[in-house]
Parts: structure tokens; C-alpha cells; sequence
């Protein structure tokens, strides 16, 4: 039988705020374990939680940037159950008023835009860690008890694994964007949980489900829904029945595996907080919230694409991430020359950080100096051969292109005599393709051209190599 494949997305989003959601604990990440603590998120008897302004606002921000209602009046509310990690034995989360409701996400899949629509978006606080890897035993963490999340529920609108992953992709974006999360997937910023299943196709009522957890990069969640929607189809070929439960995404096995019986919210028994007051939004903090969004991919592209008049697709190259967008438009302040500097920026800046596995902001070269590279290729004042060379040395150094150029004599050569000198050199020196050349093989122009570059080491002005050669040779 021919089935369709349905997935709904529910997405943890670790917020990067100074202090924890409920209490004044630092929230950053990889500080000695436990010193990150305090009575509240330890959950000693007696300690009150207050929830952190940054939180609610950073909620906001994601819900307006996704097309949220945003709740005037929302709740947090007790999920109970039991965990070591867990302190306090239940996680304060949102349940029936969340904060967000009814938003979309546009995906750009094969055959265009997608929207997904999202069901909500809630506050919650993560838990701590369990350490099972240190000898016999299984040692607690609570630093990261405590710390904000966002959680980013689907509708199941989602039809392929390609498209989860780029539903994922695009939310990761849009908090980066925003700036309220790394949004590294493999560090766990970014918590994706599935939920898969099939039905025939045609069919209007959803077929059972199961929820695979623990997918950390995108290729791993698609791999695991595709592993996933395989093991359905196979059980429901065969006239078996889904059982719906949380599985485990085994990344080195490639496979799925039970985990355990599927929960239901009536098991949270969830409840008001009765140490918590309702989160109130009011009108005028939205407003101040949408002022500050930031401009946002798909718009910035456009504007990159009629503003720098650079190819609608390197417009949406350059503002795939905020900082290379950022550093882009102010290589092109210093440089003063747009293509030229997305050129480089799409060229040399990238694939140096792809190779040294870095981000653009840990970049050396702050885009001062890469405007001040291009801009001399602009000048004339070298090839872009040489400002190759010169990109090289500035990313060991914090010298200026300039200050380079003049130290290592990289200047070009526009000197016609020094020019005619080598030209007729080269000439002398190659009487058989000089003779060939003038016998109709014109395409040797390339080959003199070459020759006396290479002589004048690439400092020569290429343009001037070419005019004096082909007036030697031709006359
Ligand atoms: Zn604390
Ligand atoms: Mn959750």
C-alpha cells in the first residue's frame, strides 16, 4: 500500500540569558559541575521561584517572528514526574494558557515555499544531567537545572524528512537571528523530538504515532524519521498495529529503539504554580518587543539583492546568518565596491571558515581589513592574484592590507617601460610560439600572457601585460 508520511515537530530551544528562568544562577554552560546552584534551582525547601523578565521577552520575540498570537494572560504550570535530575520532582512548564499560540514557519523545500504551521510556543525550565560515563556510578549535575527554554510545538504538517529538517534549519535561523540562542544543534541547544507516522495515502484521520528522541544534527533527524517510517510501513504491510511510544534514535546503530510506553498529559497531572503569578504581556511591551526584531532573512536578502544590485542568490548566501550579513554590509561601507566584496566574502571568507571549522565572528580578519583588501584591488594598487596572497599573511597577522602590500613590495606594476621589458623577453626567449602565434594560433596570447606574469611574479597589471603584448605581437 501507498502511504503518506506525517510529522509533527516539538523543538526545546535553550535561551542564552545571563541568570536561569526562576532564580539569579548563571545560566552558562560548561562552568564545574554543581557551582551553578542556589536554593531555588536545587529545589530546597522553602526557596520561591521569580520568573526572569529576559525570558517572557525573548518568548515574545520568537512568537512575533513566527506569526504568534501572543497571550496577554498565560500561566506556568506544574508538570510532574519523577527524575534524578529533577529536583524538585516536577518541571515548571506551560500547559493550557502557553505564552505563544497559532503561529507559521515558511520552509523553501523542492518545489517552493511550505508554510508549518506551529500550535504554541511555551515556557519551561530544562533540568539538570545525569553523568552515567565516570566509573560504576551516576553522578548528578544541576547547573543547567533551571536554565530557560523555549518549547516549539508543530502542527503535523510536515510530510518529508527533508522538510523537517528544514523546518529545523529555519527555526534555528530565526532564534540566531534573533539572538536569543546559539542554536547549536550538536550542543544541545536546539532539543528535537519527532512525531512520525503513516497513513494510507488519501486517508484524513492520522495513523499512531510514535516520538523518536535524540536526533542532534539535522542529517540524524533525517535519518531517524526515514528509519522510523520504514519500521511503520514493514509493521503495517505485514498487518500489524503501531504502538504508540517514545523511542531512542541510536545515531551509530542507524536505528530506533523502544524506550518506553507513551505518557499522556492526564500522567503530568499539571497544575497552576501556586509560587508563580500569571505572566502578563501588555500591549505597550509587544510593541517595544517588534520594534527591536531585527531585519530578517528573506527580507535583508531582497534588500541585499536591489540595494548592492548582487544575484538574488548570493543575496540569500550572504544572509543565511546574521553576522556573515552584517559583516558583509560593512566590508562594502570600507570597500565601497559590493560585488567585489561579495565575491569575497562568498569566496575566500567562507571557505577559509568552512576549512578551519570557525564561526565568522571568530574570524581574524574583521571586515575593516577585508574592505581595505578590496578596496585596493579597486584601486589598481594589486591583482587580485596577489590580494590572494596578501589574505593569506593577514589571517596570521593583524597588519593591514595596505601595510602589507608596502612591506612585501606586492604593489603592482603598472610601469609601462618595466612592462615592455619583460614582454620582449618573454618574446625572445619563445621564437617557436611566437612564430605560431603569428602563423594564426592566436589562442598563445593566453600562454605570453602567463609567461610574463609569472616572470613579474603577479604584480604585473594585467591589463597593461595584455594591451603592450598584443601590440608587439601583432605589429
Ligand atoms: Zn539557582
Ligand atoms: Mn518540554
Amino acid at each position: 500500500m501507498k502511504y503518506e508520511l506525517v510529522v509533527g515537530l516539538e523543538v526545546h530551544c535553550q535561551l542564552n540569558t545571563v541568570s536561569k528562568a526562576f532564580c539569579g544562577c548563571s545560566a552558562q554552560f560548561g562552568k564545574h559541575a554543581n557551582t551553578n546552584v542556589c536554593p531555588v534551582c536545587l529545589a530546597l525547601p522553602g526557596a520561591l521561584p521569580v520568573l526572569n523578565r529576559r525570558v517572557v521577552e525573548d518568548a515574545v520575540k520568537l512568537g512575533l517572528a513566527t506569526g504568534c498570537s501572543i497571550a496577554s494572560h498565560s500561566v506556568l504550570a506544574r508538570k510532574n514526574y519523577f527524575y534524578p535530575d529533577l529536583p524538585k520532582g516536577y518541571q515548571i512548564s506551560q500547559f493550557e494558557e502557553p505564552i505563544c499560540s497559532e503561529g507559521n514557519l515558511h520552509i523553501d523545500v523542492g518545489e517552493g515555499r511550505k508554510d508549518i504551521r506551529l500550535i504554541r510556543i511555551h515556557i519551561e525550565e530544562d533540568a539538570g544531567k545525569s553523568i552515567h560515563d565516570i566509573g560504576e556510578e551516576t553522578y548528578i549535575d544541576l547547573n543547567r537545572s533551571g536554565v530557560p527554554l523555549l518549547e516549539i510545538v508543530s502542527y503535523p504538517d510536515i510530510r518529508t524528512s527533508k522538510e523537517a529538517s528544514a523546518y529545523l534549519q529555519k527555526l534555528r535561523q530565526i532564534v540566531k537571528y534573533l539572538g536569543i540562542s546559539d542554536g547549536n544543534m550538536e550542543e544541545g541547544s536546539l532539543r528535537c523530538d519527532a512525531n512520525v507516522s503513516l497513513r494510507p495515502e488519501g486517508a484524513t484521520e492520522y495513523g499512531t504515532r510514535t516520538e523518536i528522541k535524540n536526533m542532534n544534527s539535522f542529517k540524524n533527524v533525517e535519518k531517524a524519521i526515514e528509519y522510523e517510517a520504514e519500521r511503520h510501513r514493514e509493521i503495517l504491510d505485514n498487518g500489524g498495529v503501531i504502538i504508540q511510544e517514545t523511542r531512542l534514535w541510536d545515531a551509530d546503530k542507524g536505528e530506533t529503539r523502544s524506550m518506553r510506553g507513551k505518557e499522556f498529559a492526564h500522567d503530568y497531572r499539571y497544575f497552576p504554580d501556586p509560587d508563580l503569578v500569571p505572566v502578563l504581556v501588555d500591549q505597550e511591551m509587544i510593541e517595544r518587543v517588534r520594534h527591536e526584531l531585527p531585519e530578517f532573512p528573506e527580507v535583508r536578502a531582497l534588500r541585499f539583492a536591489e540595494e548592492y544590485a548582487i544575484p538574488v542568490y548570493d543575496a540569500g548566501v550572504l544572509t543565511v546568518e546574521r553576522e556573515v550579513a552584517d559583516y558583509f554590509e560593512e566590508t562594502v561601507r570600507i570597500s565601497g565596491d559590493a560585488k567585489a566584496s561579495s565575491n569575497w566574502v562568498m569566496g575566500e571568507v567562507m571557505r577559509t571558515l568552512k576549512e578551519k571549522y570557525l564561526d565568522i565572528v571568530e574570524f581574524s580578519i574583521l571586515p575593516e581589513r577585508l574592505g581595505g583588501l578590496v578596496r585596493l584591488i579597486g584601486e589598481g594598487a594589486i591583482s587580485n592574484t596577489i590580494a590572494k596572497q596578501v589574505f593569506e599573511i593577514m589571517m596570521s597577522e593583524q597588519a593591514t592590507a595596505a601595510e602589507i602590500v608596502e612591506r612585501e613590495g606586492l604593489a603592482q606594476v603598472s610601469d609601462t617601460g618595466a612592462i615592455e621589458t619583460v614582454v620582449q623577453e618573454i618574446l625572445d626567449a619563445n621564437p617557436g610560439q611566437l612564430a605560431a602565434y603569428r602563423g594564426g594560433k592566436t589562442k598563445l596570447l593566453g600562454f605570453f600572457v602567463g609567461q610574463c606574469m609569472s616572470r613579474m611574479k603577479g604584480k604585473a597589471n594585467p591589463q597593461m601585460v595584455n594591451e603592450l603584448l598584443l601590440k608587439r605581437l601583432d605589429g
